[in-house]
């Protein structure tokens, strides 16, 4: 799961175009009849050929990482406009761009309309999707228990275990709110750890990186220069799976990273520049 740039946003009247949409929304009057129509008047405007819904995909692409991964696992392509607020609970956010991400099916689908807030009433954590069979209840207010790539680090929650597992471990200095708010997102809603294919597909990406990173520093003390180290950098910054390669760069700063892969270590002390990729 990766933070998105926050600098990518389509024009005004982009953003003005969604507004009319959200006014069809807002102007139904109570929250379950909003609940209840959100998802088929959000069909109705998200098609091929809307030409504000074409914009709002360019740009989420944009925002993607790699070959237009998935913001969540990292591995799949991200081809669906997914609301990180649902849009049942959350109809009020239906057309706001900043509740949109790309995502893949593989996580939207299990993901589907999971959130969960921290209860202001009373502090508890509260999760606010209906049941199977349920219909949507206006959700109480309160902080988000699930975290937000469009405003937060994952990685300010989480280590990914770079050395073995592959799984991602929770901080442990973490508060007991953030600490309920990255097992939710991590572990239940987003399964990143269960996963199988997704440790893998990590350890793998462990793998090229370090293989580019060594024939970059090779090439590099070799006296190649200019567009061809370039190309390599652009390869480096374009794989898959990127909070491996946050995560090799945090490793090494931290100092903790000689104890696991030495000679990864010895890369970064030769390329220190690779800090920045
Ligand atoms: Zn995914």
């Amino acid at each position: 799961m990766i933070q998105l740039p926050a600098n990518i946003s389509p024009a005004q009247d982009v953003l003005n175009s969604l507004q009319k949409y959200q006014e069809e929304i807002d102007a139904l009057l109570t929250f379950e009849e909003k609940s209840a129509k959100t998802k088929q008047i959000f069909s109705n405007r998200n098609k091929i050929g809307n030409k504000v819904f074409d914009t709002i995909k360019l740009k989420l692409t944009q925002m993607c990482s790699g070959a237009r991964r998935c913001v969540y696992c990292e591995d799949s392509v991200g081809d669906e406009v997914e609301h990180i607020h649902p849009k049942n609970l959350y109809p009020e956010l239906c057309f706001n761009w900043g509740n949109y991400v790309y995502a893949c099916g593989n996580c939207n689908g299990p993901k589907n309309n999971k959130f969960a807030v921290f209860r202001d009433s009373d502090g508890l954590f509260c999760e606010v999707n209906p049941h199977r069979g349920q219909k949507a209840m206006q959700p109480p207010s309160g902080e988000d228990a699930m975290i937000n790539p469009r405003i937060e680090n994952p990685l300010d929650y989480c280590i990914l275990d770079i050395s073995t597992t592959f799984e991602f471990v929770l901080l442990p200095n973490l508060n007991e709110r953030k600490h309920k708010k990255a097992d939710y997102t991590f572990n239940f809603v987003l399964r990143l750890n269960e996963r199988e294919f997704l440790r893998k597909a990590r350890a793998n990406a462990y793998t090229n990186y370090k293989a580019r990173l060594y024939y970059y520093t090779n090439k590099k003390n070799d006296g190649v220069q200019g567009q061809i180290l370039h190309k390599m950098i652009e390869g480096i910054k374009g794989e898959a799976h990127p909070t491996v390669w946050q995560e090799m760069k945090r490793y090494h700063t931290l100092g903790i990273l000689t104890n696991i892969d030495s000679e990864l270590n010895e890369l970064f002390i030769a390329s220190p520049e690779a800090l920045a990729w």
